[in-house]
């Protein structure tokens, strides 16, 4: 390809709202065209690196003899309506009308209509398993659309569906696809790690996100240590807490007049004990399937956090929202001295506190707590993990010291089961000539967050820096001075030489000054550029590393045995 001839619109100018290194450089150097909120055109070099990462996926699906297909991106409404789904959903399912007044929906992801592709045309059980994929458009009409193509409303997701009689064999496809997902990423070049997921409140029997590890993710991931544990925080678990004193401290049980001592560093103060020895009371709403909601207590200890997550999990609540101190009064609570023996309220205690003594907490009455409180053979089934794991918590694993990091979700694995098929009423006839739901596992990847994802983790201050897989180009010659015949020459003739061998080049013939084209190729990053320059009256050309901006002189009569081994 030639430069004079391709359409690379780079800017210096960084779009407003970039806050991120690959939305603002994928900008800038000409990859994507922002269209509206969380819409983005992809220019020609956008294009070919995401139909690169597509191809790498396609690839490995394909070996793993997954079948592609490609689906409406327009959707019947009736198919959510008929799996649960289209109320449920909420607003990130844009709902559209056609002019005869029928409803669609634009495709968030595609369970419904993968189910509908094979109800009653698969119907025996000979017939399974069965994984189809497509790569297609999706629309989310995300609440905050942002960091480019990270969170866009309208993107490129692989998404795939499979299909199985039984639960062993789901659970042989689900390691897998682990493996082949592992295998695509490690391909793209990407530093990623397997997190235990939340299956949410879909249910389902397991759940596993890929992250990629990045500074500017927006997951919060625990990671080991010592060994390969890695959950979401919305999951992650710990071994059980120590206490921080050599000896249990000495607490005579009763009530105590605590006037107006309501927070938990109040008490600390108070009572100089550690937060460990409080039961902390958090108050939450709970909100259900059927929007009916109520009002729950979490206790937990001082200095542990409820992971909302986790809670809402409990409870099989879609999610926990705040409660003000009013709504807690008209509930017969006591904001600041809400204790585990609350009447008529719901409540939630963290494991780490099961059996434990010695504990202060509130009294349900106004500037009491009680003291030496115990826990032993109380509250039996009231237990539950909902604490958020803290930097510095031990592994449940192997013992070893877990510390926090940031993500970016690149792909998720889930066991569904029979969520879907259950309600769409698609079956197929087992063994024993009984008719049953299929038992489904759903695969997705980002496809085009990935463009972005490879170079948030790859670039510099001066642009990108594309992974030998992901790269448009593998080179760039540059013509140092297009009026010095030479150099063109010689330039075109190599071009033409790559080219005939298969490789992957870029020519930069543009009418401009060497300085401009080496800023471009450092903005666009393409792994290598070969500089032909002054150094041709030397016989030699340049090559410069774009990772690490090293040079490195070549005669110019080895330069296509040299760059065989390169590109
Ligand atoms: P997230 O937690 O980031 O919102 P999700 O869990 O809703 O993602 P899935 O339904 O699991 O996403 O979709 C599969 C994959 O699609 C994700 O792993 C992610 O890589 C990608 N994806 C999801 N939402 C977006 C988005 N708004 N923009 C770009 N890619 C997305
Ligand atoms: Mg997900």
């Amino acid at each position: 390809m030639r430069f004079s001839k391709f359409y690379i619109p780079t800017t210096k100018q960084a779009p407003n709202d970039a806050l991120l290194p690959s939305h603002k450089l994928l900008i800038q150097a000409g990859f994507i065209s922002q269209v509206g909120s969380g819409i983005y055109n992809f220019l020609p070099l956008g294009k070919i690196v995401l139909d690169k990462i597509r191809a790498i996926v396609k690839k490995e699906l394909d070996k793993a003899g997954c079948l592609e297909v490609q689906l409406g991106f327009v959707t019947p409404s009736e198919l959510w309506i008929e799996s649960g789904r289209y109320l449920k959903y909420g607003k990130e399912l844009l709902r559209i009308k056609d002019r005869k007044n029928n409803e669609f929906v634009l495709s968030p992801t595609a369970e419904e209509m993968m189910v509908d592709l094979i109800r009653n045309k698969v119907k025996s059980y000979k017939q399974l398993p069965l994984h189809l994929y497509q790569i297609n458009t999706k629309f989310r009409d995300e609440a905050r659309p942002r960091f480019g193509l990270l969170r866009g409303r309208e993107f490129l997701m692989e998404d795939g569906y499979s299909f199985h009689e039984n639960y062993e064999d789901l659970d042989r496809e689900f390691e897998l696809m682990e493996k082949t997902y592992s295998k695509i990423f490690t391909k793209l070049g990407l530093d990623f790690r397997i997190v235990e997921a939340d299956s949410g409140a879909i249910g389902g029997t397991g759940s596993k996100e890929f992250m990629v590890l990045a500074q500017n993710g927006e997951d919060d991931i625990i990671i080991c240590d010592n060994c390969s544990n890695a959950a979401n925080v919305e999951v992650a678990k710990r071994e059980k807490r120590v206490s921080p004193y050599k000896e249990e401290p000495e607490m005579v049980p009763g009530k105590f007049y605590t006037p107006n001592i309501k927070t938990i560093n109040d008490l600390i103060d108070f009572f100089s004990i550690e937060p460990y020895y409080i039961a902390k009371a958090v108050a939450k709403r709970a909100v259900f399937d059927d929007a009916s909601s109520k009002i729950v207590i979490f206790f937990l200890r001082g200095d542990d956090n409820l992971e909302e997550t986790k809670g809402a999990n409990v409870l099989k609540a879609i999610e926990l929202i705040d409660v003000s101190e009013e709504e807690l009064k008209e509930s017969g609570l006591i904001p600041g001295f809400i204790g585990l023996d609350v009447k008529n309220i719901d409540i939630v205690i963290d494991i780490d506190l099961k059996e434990q003594d010695n504990l202060i907490c509130g009294a349900n009455e106004v500037d009491y707590h009680l003291v030496g409180y115990s826990l032993k053979d109380k509250f039996e089934n009231k237990f539950a993990d909902i604490a958020e794991v803290r930097e510095g918590d031990k592994c449940p694993k192997c013992g070893g010291i877990l510390s926090k990091t940031k993500g970016i979700e690149v792909g998720h694995i889930f066991k569904l089961g029979t969520r879907y098929t259950d309600p769409l009423k698609a079956n197929f006839l087992d063994r024993n000539g009984k008719s049953q739901p299929f038992i489904m596992g759903t695969y997705g990847i980002g496809i085009s967050r990935l463009e972005a994802v490879i170079i948030e983790q790859s670039h510099d201050d001066k642009g990108c820096i594309w992974t030998k897989e992901s790269a448009p180009y593998m080179l760039d010659i540059i013509v140092s001075n297009i009026k010095n015949e030479d150099e063109l020459n010689f330039s075109n003739k190599l071009y033409n030489e790559l080219i005939n061998l298969d490789k992957e080049v870029i020519i930069d013939d543009r009418k401009e000054r060497f300085g401009f084209k080496m800023k471009d190729f450092e903005l666009i990053g393409f792994p290598y550029a070969l500089i032909v320059g002054k150094s041709l009256k030397d016989d030699k050309v340049e090559l410069i590393e774009r990772k690490t901006l090293k040079k490195t002189l070549i005669d110019k009569d080895k330069i296509i045995e040299f760059l065989k081994g390169v590109i």
